[in-house]
């Protein structure tokens, strides 16, 4: 047993998920013959490349398990195993750790269910578990996880089943929150030669969570491409960070995100700008930090299949589709724009090459019928192919050929020639199928030894091609700095708000930058006339309630006042319809200067239950309420990450002046945002939400300018 060095003491040894990953020997403490999470482990742990007595069952019954020689307690061991796989009981999990502990073990695997998941005694023991495998240094994954495997670095402590035998290493990292799933990918990517550098269930998160995997990952040199299944998080900070870090390390992520549709609804009324529903709020955060979110099983196999296959220019780069039936062209054009895909335009010397080759004038070059010509007119089909993969505006040219069940050697020499044409011209290659078929496991075996990715329906190609379109073109939303102040580093309970008062509230959009029409309080008629002698009409009085959302409900908003007559008989009935209200005795209101021509624009912000902070804004009325066209973010944006979310709405084209408006200050506007965005994302803000409705902005050059705020706190 190695002796304790300085450097190893508790606090001294921060945790590195890779621990889990870099294992020379593992210790099976539970180890049982012929039972399901023991075989498996075992086997697995043996098959991708641990040697024999490298893998140690601990079990006192027994003198052999599986034909290994098994040991009585980790303490017996002949040397420091550099992974405990963990499979007994939630009761005796505490008593192995300790023996890890004790055998300064770095790395432990905790199988066991009865955590978390289990209530809040499930949690206590989870937390205490947690607690002294941090304190000690033990890089602790589960519990109530399956395990992970790293084919490239010969370790598979996977206790769910046989892993694939044809599990390939490769450069495809995947770090799920839901284990079946994972059993299921895993499967998965051994029939499509998808290429793993691991694949990790994180399980209940008690020590190592999916933010440290993303990070490690994101650091790994293995890494190239991180598939992520996402259902929540405890620590939203450290996962948006990690996220933000893999994209900026040049990696692709592919994320589903599941489990949204329910979740974060508390906060939810009818109220402007707190209409988000956590399924939107995420979409926003993943969109800044530059991952790729895919809707589904299918989605997430193709899109990560052909992510793993592309280098990172080709990915999202420009495409060309080619097929050998000219149904499959106008089939492949209606899909593509569906999906708002765009299939890139070649130059006229292509179109030239392509109109001379296939006898025909201004032939659609993408998609691209060959029609027969690869058996009929050979010359014709390579040379056609050689023009779409030199042109210069096509990164990658994917294709449909004749697929038949098992690649005949014939298949297997045209695939190898084609793919290999297509990259001497400067292209790179994907093959697809037209709808998902049973193919041979050797048609994957090929295409891996080609390097080319296989796409095994349209459907689930065009939909892959179009989220890396849409990933490279979302770039601009990406938060460079990613300090990400406004997202809680732990996940706590929503703590209790109230309205702030009118003074409270007029302070705080002082604070903000919002620029706000002139306004001033006023506790009587006389006061709201002496009020006029500053103020340029025509005005507007409201009257001021705590705690009322929505004063015009009430009837409480007294617009176009032309003088001060009007106002001294409009702001007497205000105060009689506040004292018929009796909600309180203290009656005030507010008189504001008019801001004619804008259009009404609202921005707000309201607390997630997990990602906190979270700003909303688009146009008001039926843009809001029919068409919910509202952009989220977490802030801070910047004032051109704003931009690119006002485009993102539907108002868009209002605020650029379509169908006779004025074309308005979206410049202004997107300096509001952001500004804002930066007095929210402070962190000793208490503010908890608020809602700027409207905001006018004005025609474009007159700025904007807000007339109405509706602020809660938690003070
Ligand atoms: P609430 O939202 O509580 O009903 P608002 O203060 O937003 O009350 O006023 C209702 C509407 O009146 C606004 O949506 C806007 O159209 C108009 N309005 C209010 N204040 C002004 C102002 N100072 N200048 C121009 N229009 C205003
Ligand atoms: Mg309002």
């Amino acid at each position: 047993m190695a002796s304790p060095t300085a450097t190893e003491t508790p606090a001294a040894r921060p945790l590195d998920p890779m621990a889990l990953l870099n294992v020379s020997s593992a210790a099976v403490v539970g180890a049982s013959p012929g039972k399901h999470y023991s075989t498996s482990v075992i086997a697995n742990l043996l098959q991708f490349g641990l040697p024999a007595e490298k893998v140690m069952p601990i079990n006192p019954k027994y003198d052999e398990i599986d034909g290994l020689r098994c040991h009585a307690s980790l303490a017996d061991l002949p040397g420091r195993p550099s992974l405990v796989v963990s499979l007994v009981g939630v009761e005796r999990v505490d008593a192995v750790l300790d023996d890890a502990i004790e055998a300064q073990v770095p790395a432990m695997l905790v199988i066991a269910d009865g955590y978390s998941e289990m209530g809040a005694e499930g949690t206590a023991r989870q937390a205490r578990l947690a607690d002294k495998a941090a304190r000690h240094g033990v890089t602790l994954l589960g519990p109530n996880s399956l395990g992970y495997v790293a084919p490239s670095r010969g370790v598979a402590a996977w206790v769910g089943g046989r892993v694939p035998e044809r599990l390939t290493a490769g450069r495809v990292s995947l770090a799920f929150q839901s284990s079946g799933m994972l059993n299921l990918v895993l499967n998965q990517v051994a029939h499509r030669r998808i290429g793993l550098a691991a694949a990790v269930s994180v399980g209940n998160e008690a020590v190592m969570d999916l933010a440290d995997f993303i990070r490690a990952f994101a650091d790994d040199a293995e890494t190239d491409v991180l598939g992520i299944v996402l259902e929540s998080t405890t620590r939203p900070r450290a996962l948006a960070q990690a996220l933000l870090h893999a994209n900026q390390a040049g990696k692709t992520v592919v994320v589903l995100s599941i489990g949204k549709s329910e979740r974060g609804m508390k906060n939810v009324s009818s109220h402007a700008g707190r209409m988000a529903t956590s399924g939107r709020v995420w979409s926003a955060l993943f969109r800044q930090v530059g991952a790729l979110v895919v809707d589904d099983l299918t989605d997430f196999m193709e899109t990560v299949a052909l992510t793993a296959g592309l280098s990172a220019e080709a990915r999202g780069g420009g495409l060309a589709l080619a097929t050998i039936s000219g149904g499959d062209c106008g089939l492949l054009s209606d899909m593509a724009e569906n999906l708002d895909l765009e299939l890139s335009d070649v130059t006229p010397e292509t179109q030239a090459i392509l109109d001379e080759q296939l006898s025909r004038t201004n032939i659609l070059a993408n998609p691209l019928d060959v029609r027969n010509t690869r058996t009929s007119a050979p010359k014709v089909f390579w040379a056609s192919l050689a023009a779409l993969a030199a042109d210069p505006n096509i990164a990658t040219v994917a294709l449909r050929l004749n697929l038949a069940l098992a690649p005949t050697k014939q298949h297997e020499e045209m695939y190898t020639r084609v793919a290999e044409h297509i990259r001497a011209n400067g292209a790179e290659c994907v093959f697809t199928s037209r709808v998902t078929e049973t193919s041979s496991e050797r048609w994957f075996d090929l295409f891996a030894e080609l390097g080319t990715p296989f796409l095994t329906s349209y459907d689930g190609a065009l939909k892959a091609f179009a989220n890396l379109q849409h990933h490279r073109r979302d770039a601009h939303y990406v938060n460079e700095d990613g300090a990400f102040t406004a997202l809680p580093e732990v996940v706590a309970e929503m703590p209790e708000t109230q309205p702030l008062s009118w003074q409270q509230t007029m302070d705080w959009v002082g604070r903000t930058g919002m620029s706000f029409t002139r306004t001033v309080q006023a506790m009587s008629v006389a006061e709201a006339v002496e009020a006029t002698a500053t103020m340029t009409f025509p005005l507007v009085a409201k009257g001021i309630v705590p705690g009322v959302a929505h004063k015009s409900d009430l009837k409480l908003v007294e617009l176009n006042i032309a003088d001060v007559e009007d106002l001294e008989a409009r702001v007497t009935a205000l105060f009689e319809r506040m004292a018929g209200l009796a909600v309180t005795d203290e009656f005030a209101v507010e008189i504001q200067e008019m801001a004619g021509g804008g259009a009404e624009f609202f921005l707000g912000m309201h607390s997630d239950p997990i990602l906190g902070r979270i700003m909303s804004f688009g146009l008001g009325g039926i843009f809001l309420e029919l068409l919910h066209d509202v952009a989220y973010a977490v802030p801070p944006v910047s004032a051109a990450q704003a931009t690119a979310l006002l485009q993102t709405l539907r108002g868009w084209d209002v605020l650029q002046g379509a169908r006779g408006q004025e074309p308005r200050d979206v410049a202004a506007l997107a300096d509001v945002i952001a500004t804002v965005s930066a007095a929210v994302a402070d962190p000793d803000s208490t503010v908890s939400s608020f809602d700027f409705n409207p905001v006018l902005v004005m025609p474009a050059g007159s700025g904007v300018v807000a007339v109405d705020a509706y602020v809660e706190g938690t003070k």
